[in-house]
């Protein structure tokens, strides 16, 4: 057959002999990433003197070369989440067998979008939805649609809430001109998206009720009965209560099913931020603390934390599907055909925001099953019994405070030893020296956490999704921080 000359294609001898030495070099990259530092020690400036100032190339350069400069200019210069003493913000280390995914899923590049443009794999993207709503303990008949990660999760669920309970007409009319303003509420640990999504869509940051929180860090469930009881004298309108499982800070899972309760009687949507820790419902311990996820109307879950899918990778979850197509398709009055008609289509593009869509669904769904439920919740589990270690180590340290610990995560405090200060001068000053070791800690690449505020106080923070993590990176983590810290206190009583 004659092909057409062009400059894009590879030919395969080139292809197969690239692919092959970008392979190896993964593989050694994998098989020893624990062995660098955790991340760069060069400034973005050096960073960029380092990739150079060119403009846009004319012409082209040979695909081989390209692919083993850039493959070391990447590892040499990131930050590595995979590393067994990566504990950051909530970011897993990737199954390895995402990545083969990933490059699969380009290579025949289904736009999942359509069902006639992605056959095989929209039946793919449809079971992973039916093995995550199996995974987290709803039924399987929960429908739903894989987006970015955990902002967007939550954006399509927010939405699908406001088309099922605002009044009917306000797709034509839109929100300003609905009389009565539509009010969420959610707990004062919530995640930054609730904000976005109320200025975002219209609704405005007032519209949002940040309920307070009870001693254990949980929705004050007396409150969110009373503040939309407040509401509707004041005649808005009560729309969504958004029930965190696992919060970013420091992993509180709110009462679910009192939350779902107050939900029914007020007819009002009930929605799960479950982005970080609903996977953890699998475990068969802790079924009583997310007990409620079954009456949720939406879930968000985040493959791409403690289901280690490598980015991007979250899913919206809803009870009822028809919501997220009487939300999102054009035409709705076609879902019928659409969902009931044996070997009819289904078009994700009428479930979310998107309209092309690539095929996240293969990494994930590959991923659940190279690893199976059992061994799901064999990581998970391990996972929290490390955060508990990490918590005990630094209880029973001289110079570590144990601040919290809920399920993978933990939060702690260096304290030097013999510190005179007293009151509000001690709070400040350690707020100060355990800023100042985050910060040291993150540069120094040799462990990476983050921070957490707990009541006021400026908290080192350990998050682990992370299946290199062992008991020996946790003792050696302690071991690290404590010498750190006490640099820190040094100089910062010279100063
Ligand atoms: C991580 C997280 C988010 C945001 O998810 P992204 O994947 O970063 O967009 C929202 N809510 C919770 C509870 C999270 O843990």
């Amino acid at each position: 057959m004659s092909k057409r000359k062009n400059s894009i294609e590879i030919n395969k001898a080139v292809f197969r002999k690239m692919g092959y030495e970008l392979i190896d070099t993964i593989s050694d990259f994998l098989d020893t990433i624990s062995e660098q530092p955790v991340t760069t020690s060069k400034s973005p400036k050096e960073l960029q003197n380092l990739l150079g100032d060119l403009s846009l190339p004319k012409q082209g350069v040979p695909a081989d070369q390209l692919l083993a400069s850039t493959s070391k200019l990447l590892f040499d210069n990131s930050l590595f989440n995979g590393h067994s003493k990566f504990f950051g913000f909530i970011t897993s280390s990737a199954a390895p067998i995402g990545a083969l995914a990933d490059l699969l899923a380009a290579s025949v590049n289904p736009n999942v979008g359509g069902q006639i443009l992605s056959p095989m794999a929209t039946e793919i993207e449809k079971q992973t939805i039916k093995w995550l709503a199996e995974f987290i303990g709803v039924s399987p008949s929960y429908g739903g649609v894989l987006v970015s990660g955990g902002n967007m999760a939550n954006f399509t669920a927010f939405l699908a809430a406001r088309t099922a309970k605002a009044p009917k007409n306000i797709k034509e009319n839109g929100l300003s001109n609905n009389s009565k303003q539509l009010i969420s509420y959610c707990s004062k640990s919530t995640h930054t998206w609730i904000d976005k999504a109320a200025i975002l869509f219209g609704h405005g940051s007032n519209s949002i009720r940040w309920i307070e929180t009870d001693s254990s860090n949980k929705m004050n469930i007396n409150s969110l009965e009373q503040t939309i009881k407040e509401d509707l004298e004041q005649g808005h309108q009560p729309f969504i209560v958004v029930g965190t499982a696992g919060d970013v800070s420091t992993g509180i899972v709110d009462n679910l099913e009192a939350i779902a309760t107050i939900c029914k009687t007020h007819d009002l949507w009930f929605h799960i931020d479950g982005a970080y820790g609903i996977p953890a419902a699998i475990i068969p311990e802790l079924k009583e603390l997310f007990k409620g996820v079954e009456d949720a109307d939406s879930i968000a879950l985040d493959p791409h934390k403690w289901l280690y899918s490598p980015l991007e990778a979250g899913c919206t979850l809803v009870k009822n599907p028809k919501h997220l197509i009487d939300t999102y398709s054009s035409h709705p009055e076609y879902y019928n055909f659409s969902l009931t008609e044996e070997g009819g289509s289904l078009n994700y593009f009428e479930y979310g925001l998107q309209n092309s869509r690539g095929f996240r669904a293969l990494k994930v769904w590959l991923a659940l099953q190279q690893i199976g439920s059992e061994g799901y919740v064999k990581l998970i589990k391990e996972d929290i019994e490390l955060s508990k270690y990490f918590a005990e180590l630094a209880k029973n340290h001289l110079e570590l405070e144990s601040i919290t610990q809920n399920l993978s995560i933990t939060t702690l405090r260096y304290i030097p030893e013999h510190l005179e200060l007293k009151g509000e001068k001690r709070t400040e000053y350690l707020n100060t020296l355990n800023e100042s070791l985050v910060n040291t800690l993150q540069a120094g690449g040799e462990l990476f956490l983050s921070n957490a505020i707990v009541e006021e106080q400026y908290c080192m923070r350990a998050c682990i999704v992370n299946f290199r993590t062992t008991k020996k990176d946790i003792e050696e983590s302690v071991d690290i921080i404590v010498k750190e810290g006490r640099k820190i206190h040094l100089a910062l009583k010279k100063s």
